[in-house]
């Protein structure tokens, strides 16, 4: 197994550290989160900068890189806030998924206007009554002549009122059927008449925003079913097939912010001073730092090993799933003790601190409760856990 990053690979990082610092400022960030304002200026200098377009095929427009790519991507923007990351994953997921799981034709129209930055992407798949349980679902996609008529309510849907943004909506297409045959992906611009959004008060992520999205009557052409009439009823198999993907990079986004408490932890431990000395020279404060540093260090290497078996093609899943339970513990776990270690700075909101403390609490949930992690390692291992 080899850890070495590829030349091209460090360059990635290097130019967008190098876009990250320039265009994602810490003030920029506060500004943002203080207006719950969606990143549409950063989000235009990643297109600009081909960062979007990275990991999709060359035949696409895309740069032809991989899951270490992607991990490298989550990593690094993740290190200024795990909430951006949200805004470009949106878009890379659903995009990716597309060009596994569409037709030629949609692949064709679709995938250009969104690396060209034309479109954005969202994924709602959770609704009231269905979180960890996708299966429980109730939206729903009717045929009526050659449209769909779409009825119900999303929850949790990141990004979704984005300007030019298009959901990318499962829906029950055969309610009678088992979610694992009755359920399919639709295409849907969310200006459709009939969709109305509320942006939801949340802890954290306020700038990529998390909303309830409802539907009534809903109409969208045929054509905007994902696979064609080849996918009707295949949308369970479209949400394992980007699972191994969008966990990997879930688990870099949480290495990335969880990079940052420690670093933002160990500067303030050097310049703050209590009875006379840095605390930083205070065992119990030093213990704490070099724990931060060791876990970060340890899931990072979980992290990067998944990274690196998706990426050379072998089947990942027990390592991915290890890899998003443990870097997502691991941040919410050291965003804790950094707050520790800044005392009241760190309860301050102008102090960035607290914004990791937020964004790292749902790390543990979205993209998979913790629970949902284990209890699929349980399973990998041969336990029958319900
Ligand atoms: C900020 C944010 C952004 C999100 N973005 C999106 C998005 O863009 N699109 C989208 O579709 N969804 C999104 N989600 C939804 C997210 O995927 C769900 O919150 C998650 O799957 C958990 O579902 P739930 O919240 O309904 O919790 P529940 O499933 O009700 O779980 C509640 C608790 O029970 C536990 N639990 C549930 N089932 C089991 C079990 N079988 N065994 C053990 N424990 C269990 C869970 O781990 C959790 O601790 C987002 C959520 C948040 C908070």
């Amino acid at each position: 197994m080899d850890f070495g990053f590829t030349d091209e690979q460090k360059m990635l990082r290097e130019s967008l550290s190098k876009l990250m610092d320039r265009h994602a400022t810490p003030d920029y960030i506060r500004g943002l989160e203080r207006e719950q304002a969606y990143p549409y200026a950063l989000y235009d200098e990643w297109i600009k900068a081909g960062i979007l377009a990275m990991p999709f095929p060359e035949a696409y427009g895309g740069l032809g890189g991989n899951a270490i790519d992607m991990a490298i991507i989550g990593d690094e923007i993740s290190y200024r806030s795990t909430d951006l990351s949200m805004a470009l994953g949106g878009s890379m997921f659903c995009g990716l998924n597309l060009v596994r799981k569409a037709t030629e034709e949609q692949k064709r129209y679709w995938i250009p206007k969104l690396l060209a930055g034309e479109i954005k992407m969202s994924i709602s798949m959770s609704e009231p009554d269905a979180g960890s349980d996708i299966g429980a679902m109730r939206t729903t996609a009717v045929k009526d002549g050659d449209h769909y008529v779409i009825n119900g309510q999303k929850l949790w849907a990141t990004g979704a009122a984005a300007k030019n943004n298009v959901i990318n909506l499962y829906l029950k297409t055969d309610p009678k059927a088992h979610y694992r045959q009755g359920m399919s992906l639709f295409l849907v611009d969310n200006t459709t008449p009939g969709i109305e959004m509320k942006k939801l008060d949340m802890l954290g992520r306020r700038c990529t925003g998390t909303y309830e999205v409802f539907f009534k009557d809903v109409r969208v052409p045929a054509d905007r079913l994902v696979g064609g009439e080849a996918g009707l009823n295949k949308g369970f198999d479209f949400v394992l097939s980007g699972l191994q993907v969008e966990r990997t990079v879930s688990a870099a986004n949480s290495c990335g912010g969880a990079r940052a408490v420690v670093d933002l932890a160990s500067a303030y431990a050097k310049e703050r001073k209590q009875f006379g000395k840095p605390i930083g020279t205070f065992q119990a404060i030093a213990h704490m730092l070099a724990d931060m540093e060791t876990e970060v260090a340890a899931a990072s290497s979980l992290m990067w090993r998944a990274a690196w078996m998706v990426s050379a093609g072998q089947n990942a899943l027990k390592e991915i799933t290890m890899a998003k339970l443990f870097c997502s513990e691991t941040y919410a776990k050291v965003a804790n003790m950094g707050m520790q270690v800044l005392g009241g700075y760190g309860y301050n909101m102008e102090f960035d601190m607290q914004r990791h403390y937020r964004d790292a609490r749902v790390a543990t949930v979205a993209a998979g409760s913790s629970q949902i992690q284990r209890n699929l390692i349980a399973n990998l291992m041969g336990h029958k856990v319900q």
